[in-house]
């Protein structure tokens, strides 16, 4: 049986270019986070379904990885243009599946677009290099090859950007890829790249979508990343579930990007321009709701600034849009569920209960909404302190001496995004270089992403990196090729 597409509601596991149902027949809910409506029904797929999905995706491999690299280009230029064309659908989705605002969903077309384009470029690259010879006469060559099937674990909260990025350049690069979206987000980090791809001419079987549902995701993870065809693992999520995929690709000997949660800092040093950190920090912070990876979580000031800056800072919160994810210059909207505005209520009862003062908002969750909060008089004893926020909540922390505030900003197992604003250049670096967060960003906030960057963690935040000659390197397989003169 087909199900069938976009405009339904419901969809199949795309294999091979046609959608069937989970061999259970089970199936799971997409809901819309505001109403509680079931907007779409996705397969539950279970490990059962694995091995089909990998066929199909295994199938492909060797017509897709002898295709033209021009070819492989100019497919995922125009599956650019075509994203860009279909802007207007995607943020009705998003909207609904996620409850992602329309300046999020219009931030997540553009970025992805990019991404592609820049991922395009990869595919006609060059592959490898000549190498110097001890021997004479011989032709010493180092070439890259592309690995083989990709398993690809998609969060819900920058959806197209990080399902864009964690295929694009394995595509480029000649692997056929299983998208793995997340369970609340099918469409927007799964079937809407999936479908691009595919009338932009992609052939069938080189992009997979499998779904299931939250109880069958350990097995399904499991067999996925067991399966022997599949050459390369990445994930994006949580740092206690990235732990369980890179214990799962070790055990398996696979090469794995994590790209993890984070407890950002951004640090505002004495001779910083308040009112211009104030307003980079504001859109760090509240943009998609604080859901986004790169987040910040602590801003760290120099006392010789902080009144300045609080002042300033509260200025610039007062005038961020909230509310609905429809309104034109909505940065807090409705975050993924009920579930997760309570968990942030809940850091914030912890902090105020504990002494935290609370500046701006604060108060407990209405339905899936949690307000612009900003807290200050946060002690390590509070959860806020230490836990990845993953809402829209600030906290501010006052410090005297620049030291102070390297140290702070340390002073957490994560290392994702950080950022220093200050009007010496020189310094900025100097303190950037003693930041252990994978970007630091000197007079620019911590949300900032190009496609040809290195953006990625370090410590507990993972490691690897999806963009440019690192992605390239990674979905490839390198070999020494001789050939002797004879
Ligand atoms: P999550 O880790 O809670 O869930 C991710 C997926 O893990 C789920 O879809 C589920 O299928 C799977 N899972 C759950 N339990 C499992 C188990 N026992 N075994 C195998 N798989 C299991 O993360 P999320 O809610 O999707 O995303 C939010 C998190 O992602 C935040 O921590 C955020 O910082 C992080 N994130 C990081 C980046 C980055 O680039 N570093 C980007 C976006 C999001």
């Amino acid at each position: 049986m087909t199900v069938p597409r976009t405009g339904t509601p419901s969809r199949g596991l795309l294999i091979g270019g046609r959608e069937v149902p989970a061999l259970s027949g089970r199936t799971t809910d997409d809901v819309d986070p505001v109403t509680g409506e079931v907007y779409l029904t996705v397969p539950a797929a279970g490990p059962e379904d694995v091995a089909r999905v990998v066929d199909a995706a295994h199938a492909a491999f060797a017509e897709w990885a002898a295709t033209p690299p021009s070819t492989r280009r100019a497919l995922l230029e125009r599956a650019a243009d075509l994203m860009e064309a279909r802007s207007g659908e995607f943020t009705d989705i998003m909207i609904q599946e996620t409850g992602g605002t329309r300046t999020w969903a219009a931030f997540n077309i553009r970025m992805s677009a990019d991404l592609i384009r820049q991922a395009a470029g990869m595919a006609t690259r060059p592959v490898g290099s000549v190498l110097a010879s001890d021997v004479p006469g011989e032709w010493s060559m180092a070439v890259r090859e592309p690995a083989g099937v990709v398993a690809a674990f998609v969060p819900w909260n920058g959806p197209l950007i990080l399902c864009t990025r964690a295929i694009a350049v394995a595509l480029a690069t000649g692997n056929p890829v299983v998208v793995r979206p997340s369970e609340d987000a099918p469409v927007t980090s799964g079937y809407f790249l999936a479908d691009v791809l595919a009338d932009a001419g992609v052939p069938a079987g080189v992009v997979n979508v499998l779904t299931n549902d939250r109880t069958d995701a350990p097995a399904v993870v499991e067999a996925l990343i067991a399966d022997p065809r599949v050459r390369r693992v990445n994930f994006t999520g949580s740092t206690p579930v990235g732990r369980i995929v890179g214990r799962l690709a070790g055990e398996h000997l696979k090469p794995v990007i994590l790209e993890l949660g984070g407890k950002n800092p951004i640090v505002v040093l004495d001779d910083a321009d308040p009112v211009y950190a104030a307003s980079g920090i504001a859109v760090a912070k509240f943009m998609n709701s604080g859901q986004i990876c790169l987040s910040v979580d602590r801003v760290i000031v120099q006392n010789g600034v902080a009144d300045a800056f609080v002042e300033a800072f509260l200025a610039k919160v007062r005038t961020v849009g909230q509310g609905a994810a429809e309104g034109e210059h909505t940065l807090v909207g409705p975050m993924i569920n009920a579930r997760a505005a309570e968990r942030v209520a809940g850091l914030v009862a912890d902090a105020v209960a504990k002494g935290a003062t609370v500046l701006y908002g604060g108060g407990p969750a209405e339905g899936s909404f949690y307000p612009a909060t900003v807290l200050t008089d946060v002690t390590p004893d509070m959860r806020v302190h230490t836990e990845e926020v993953f809402g829209p909540v600030a906290t501010v922390y006052r410090v005297e001496t620049e030291d102070e505030a390297v140290t702070l900003a340390n002073d957490t197992e994560y290392g994702l995004s950080s950022a220093v604003y200050t009007e010496n250049g020189g310094r900025g670096l100097a303190v950037a270089r003693r930041l252990r967060h994978g970007n630091v960003h000197i007079n620019d906030h911590s949300v900032a992403d190009e496609p040809q960057a290195p953006v990625g963690g370090v410590k507990d935040s993972g490691f690897g990196h999806f963009g440019s000659d690192w992605g390239a390197e990674f979905f490839t397989e390198t070999r020494w090729i001789t050939l002797a003169d004879r």
